[in-house]
C-alpha cells in the first residue's frame, strides 16, 4: 500500500475540519459557558475527558491537578505535543452572546476555551490518519495560565513531558490583532518574563508643620518613583526591551501628618535572563540608595513570574511553511502578539523545542474586534476550523519530518 504523502494528508485534515466545524463550535460555546478560575478547573476537566472519551482518545486526569492528557497513537516513534490552557478570568462578561457565561464573575475572555477546542479537535483530526500519522501525539490540557506560578510548572514537574517523551511542543492562542483566517507566528524570545515587586518605604512619622523631627516616606517615595524611571531611559540600551512600571501606590494618613510608611508595587518586564537579572539589581540598589539618603529603610519582595517565550527556530519555521502550505502563503503572518505579556509556555518551551501558532479571531464586519481580557471579548469562530487544521497539520509535518 503506498504511504499517503503530505498533500493527501492535508486535503485530508482540510476535508475532515470542515465537515466537523458544526462540533467545534458547539464544542467552544459548551466551555465558554462554564469559565473557572485557576487551579479550579473541575468542571472543564470533566468535559475535557468526556471530549475525548467521545473520539475515542485515551486520556487521563493529572492527579493532584485539574490537568489532563491524551495521547493519539499513530506509527512512528517520536512525540509532539500540542498544548491548551484552561482557565478563565474573574471578570463579569458583557457579551449578549446567547452562549455566554453560567458562572458569574468569571468569563473565558482569553480564548483559552477556543485553545481546548482547536487542541482536541486537532487531537481528532490526527486520530483519523490512523497508521498515516508518522508518530505520536500529546495533547495537553492545562490549568492556570492566568495565575503565576502557573499551571504548567507543576504539569511538568509530575512528568507531563515525559512517559513518553514528548521531543517537541506546539501551543496556540488567538490573537486579535489578526484577522479570522490567519494565523501568525514569532521568532525567538516573543514575550517577555514578568515578575512583580511589592516596596514598603518606612520612614518616621511627625507632624506636618515640622517635617524635619519626621521621615517623610512620601517624599522618599516620590524620589525613588522618579529615579526607577532611569533605569529604561539612561541605563539600559535603547536597543532592549525592558518596562518597569508602578501600578499601585499608597500611604499617609492626613493633611497635617508626616506618613511614616507607604507601599508601593509594580511590575518588571525583560526578554533575557541577563536583563532581568540586571534590572533587578537596579532597582533594589536605586530604592537601597535612595532610602539612604533620607535615613529613611525599605523592604523590597521581588516575585519571580512567567520567564520569556523563547521559540525554537526550527520548529517555528517548519510549522510556519506547514500554514503557508495549508492556508497560503497570505495567511501566515509574523506577529507581536504576546510583546511584553507573560506566558507560561515559557517552562516548556525551556525544556523542548516550542512554538507558538497564532490564530486570528479577529472579524470587524460579525464586531469581533474586542482585545483579549475585554469584557466584551468574542471571536470569530469560523477561525476554530483553521486553528484545529493548522495545529494538526503542523504536528504531522514535524512528525514525518523527524521520523
Ligand atoms: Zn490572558
Ligand atoms: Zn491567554
Amino acid at each position: 500500500m503506498r504511504k499517503a504523502g503530505k498533500d493527501d494528508v492535508k486535503e485530508r485534515l482540510l476535508s475532515l475540519s470542515k465537515n466537523l466545524e458544526a462540533k467545534f463550535i458547539a464544542t467552544r460555546r459548551a466551555l465558554h459557558q462554564i469559565p473557572e478560575p485557576s487551579f479550579e478547573e473541575h468542571k472543564t476537566q470533566a468535559k475535557i475527558c468526556s471530549l475525548l472519551k467521545q473520539v475515542r482518545i485515551p486520556h487521563e486526569r493529572i492527579a493532584g491537578t485539574t490537568g489532563v492528557v491524551g495521547i493519539v497513537e499513530g506509527s512512528g516513534r517520536k512525540t509532539i505535543a500540542l498544548r491548551a490552557d484552561m482557565d478563565a478570568l474573574s471578570m463579569d462578561e458583557q457579551t449578549d452572546l446567547p452562549f455566554k457565561s453560567r458562572n458569574k464573575g468569571y468569563m473565558h475572555a482569553c480564548g483559552h476555551d477556543a485553545h481546548m477546542t482547536m487542541v482536541w479537535g486537532a487531537g481528532w483530526l490526527l486520530k483519523q490518519l490512523g497508521k498515516d500519522l508518522p508518530g505520536r501525539i500529546k495533547l495537553i490540557f492545562q490549568p492556570a495560565e492566568e495565575s503565576p506560578p502557573g499551571g504548567a510548572l507543576e504539569l511538568i514537574r509530575r512528568g507531563v513531558l515525559e512517559k513518553p517523551v514528548v521531543h517537541a511542543i506546539i501551543g496556540t492562542h488567538v490573537s486579535a490583532s489578526i484577522p479570522s483566517g490567519k494565523v501568525g507566528f514569532n521568532r525567538g524570545a516573543i514575550s517577555a518574563a514578568a515578575d512583580d515587586f511589592k516596596i514598603t518605604i518606612k520612614g518616621k512619622g511627625g507632624h506636618g508643620s515640622s517635617p524635619h523631627s519626621g521621615i517623610d516616606a512620601i517624599v522618599v517615595a516620590a524620589y525613588f518613583m522618579t529615579h526607577v524611571q532611569t533605569i529604561v531611559s539612561r541605563r539600559v540600551s535603547a536597543l532592549e526591551s525592558v518596562v518597569v512600571s508602578i501600578g499601585k501606590i499608597a500611604g499617609g494618613y492626613r493633611d497635617n501628618i508626616i506618613a511614616d510608611t507607604v507601599h508601593l508595587e509594580g511590575t518588571v518586564r525583560t526578554r533575557s535572563e541577563r536583563m532581568r537579572r540586571k534590572v533587578r539589581r537596579m532597582l533594589s540598589q536605586i530604592l537601597d540608595a535612595t532610602c539612604a539618603s533620607f535615613g529613611a529603610k525599605a523592604k523590597l519582595d521581588y516575585i519571580c513570574g512567567y520567564p520569556a517565550v523563547v521559540c525554537d527556530d526550527a520548529l517555528t519555521q517548519l510549522s510556519e511553511q506547514a500554514c503557508r502550505d495549508l492556508l497560503g502563503k497570505a495567511n501566515v503572518k509574523q506577529t507581536t502578539e504576546f510583546e511584553m505579556g507573560g506566558e507560561d509556555f515559557a517552562y516548556y518551551a525551556r525544556k523542548v523545542p516550542g512554538t507558538v501558532l497564532f490564530v486570528g479571531i479577529m472579524n470587524r464586519r460579525k464586531g469581533k474586534v474586542f482585545e483579549l481580557h475585554h469584557p466584551r471579548f468574542d471571536i470569530d469562530e469560523s477561525a476554530l476550523r483553521v486553528g484545529v487544521t493548522a495545529l494538526a497539520y503542523s504536528a504531522y509535518r514535524w512528525l514525518e519530518s523527524s521520523s
